[in-house]
């Protein structure tokens, strides 16, 4: 059963968790560090109880995001959320010293978090809410209401200064005002920018299809032409020129087409049409169908299909496209007298397609890249004529089938193995 992916707050929400999970850990540290200082038992016990409290929410927060959408797309959750984390860290304040606490910091790690994913209006209503709250929490331990923690051996009074404490509480609200500024200020800004070049990344593609589209057509009426002309017996010095016009037309053609494919692909619009195939019989019909090429090459294919292989579910004529790129690969790059060998076989729940030559071989930093647009590995197979665009082609439609694909090579002059796999319905 495939799972709905998540939607973009709901994976925010689980970075925040990451980030509380940081916060825990370093507040569980200072915490530590203050009771080796002040060897104050009930200082340790209740800052490890109100982080306990914490990382309990924290465990709790991954299901409820994943479970309830309400949970991340309602922004009043997003301000409770943020809340608890507030009342976890006034609490800590309280036991470490009130206005003397080092855990003043720790506010404004969460508004800083909250105005970078533009909670600007949550930020400053959470940034009120804590210098409220601090202010209120140093207020009562300075009229006694509330025990007063102190952390060190000095006989410290500052805590019972109101005045003290109105300034402390009125430098974390401004403070924290100017940090909500700042980062949401700087946060707008990469958005900004990020959606500038995702419009002209989208402008450029749509540009680079209509020319694609306006250079079929006469591309393919050239080739047509040409074509007439060839047919016609024209005069003994015309028919190399018009070979060169035919051969060079057709090169470009199949750019133009591998370029609108993986265009395609890549927009989401290819469509795959689905029917149970035999990949003995599509390897057949590829291979009888380069096999003028394999001739003129003078190379030999060696088929070693296992016998019995179940039926698979795929596009038949894009697999079938797929089989001429490996193949015509691999002609390409063997040298005369060299064998291709093309096996197919069951390993687990895929079928195993693995396409070997003896011939040019590849170098072991470029095999991860072969796979990529325009990327050509070698100076000798630049000189083999091509457009560095079959391979991405192969990977973008085996992806979609949601199948594998990747190449193995002892290195130059040992050969190159392409291998796909295709997972087979139960
Ligand atoms: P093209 O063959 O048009 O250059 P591909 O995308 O099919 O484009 O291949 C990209 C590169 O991968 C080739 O330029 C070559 O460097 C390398 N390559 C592909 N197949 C083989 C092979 N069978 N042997 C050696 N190198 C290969």
């Amino acid at each position: 059963m495939s799972s709905k992916p998540l939607s973009e707050n709901q994976l925010l929400a689980l970075r925040f968790v990451q980030l509380r999970w940081a916060a825990i850990f370093s507040m569980s540290l200072i915490v530590l560090a203050l009771f080796l200082f002040s060897q104050r038992h009930d200082v340790f016990i209740n800052s490890f109880i109100v982080i306990g409290v914490a990382a309990i929410y924290n465990l709790l927060f991954p299901f409820l995001i994943k479970r309830f959408f309400f949970f991340t797309e309602n922004r009043v959750f997003t301000y409770f959320r943020s809340t608890a984390d507030i009342i976890v860290v006034t609490l800590l304040i309280h036991f470490t010293g009130g206005v003397e606490s080092p855990f003043g910091f720790f506010y404004l790690l969460e508004l800083a978090a909250i105005s970078m994913y533009s909670f600007e209006l949550i930020a400053v209503l959470i940034s009120s809410q804590a210098a409220f709250l601090y202010w209120v929490i140093c207020s009562l331990e300075a009229y006694s209401i509330l025990p007063h923690y102190r952390m060190v051996d000095t006989p410290g009074t500052i805590y019972y200064s109101q005045a003290y404490v109105n300034s402390k509480g009125l430098a974390l609200f401004f403070s924290s005002l100017l940090i909500i500024y700042i980062v949401s200020y700087l946060a707008k800004k990469l958005r900004d920018k990020q959606h500038q070049i995702e419009a002209m990344s989208v402008a450029q593609a749509d540009f680079m299809n209509m020319v694609m589209h306006e250079t079929k057509t006469p591309l393919t009426s050239i080739l047509g032409y040409t074509d007439l002309l060839i047919d016609k017996n024209p005069m003994e010095n015309q028919r190399d020129p018009l070979a060169v016009i035919k051969r060079q037309a057709k090169r470009i053609l199949n750019m133009v087409n591998d370029l609108l494919s993986l265009a395609r692909i890549e927009s989401g619009k290819s469509k795959l049409n689905k029917i149970d195939c035999d990949l003995r019989d599509i390897a057949e019909r590829a291979i009888e169908e380069i096999d003028p090429i394999v001739k003129n090459s003078g190379v030999e294919i060696v088929k070693e299909f296992e016998s019995s292989l179940p039926l698979v579910k795929v596009d038949e004529d894009k697999v079938h496209e797929i089989f001429i790129n490996l193949l015509s690969n691999a002609v390409k790059f063997s040298n005369k007298g060299g064998k291709i060998f093309v096996s197919i076989s069951l390993i687990g729940q895929e079928l195993t397609v693995a396409v070997r030559d003896e011939g040019l071989g590849i170098e072991k930093k470029d095999l991860p890249l072969i796979f990529d647009k325009f990327y050509r590995a070698s100076k000798e197979s630049v000189e083999r004529k091509g457009t560095g665009l079959g391979l991405a082609l192969c990977r973008s439609v085996i992806e979609l089938h949601g199948g594998r694909i990747w190449a193995a090579s002892a290195g130059p002059g040992h050969g190159s193995v392409f291998y796909f796999a295709l997972p087979v319905q139960a």
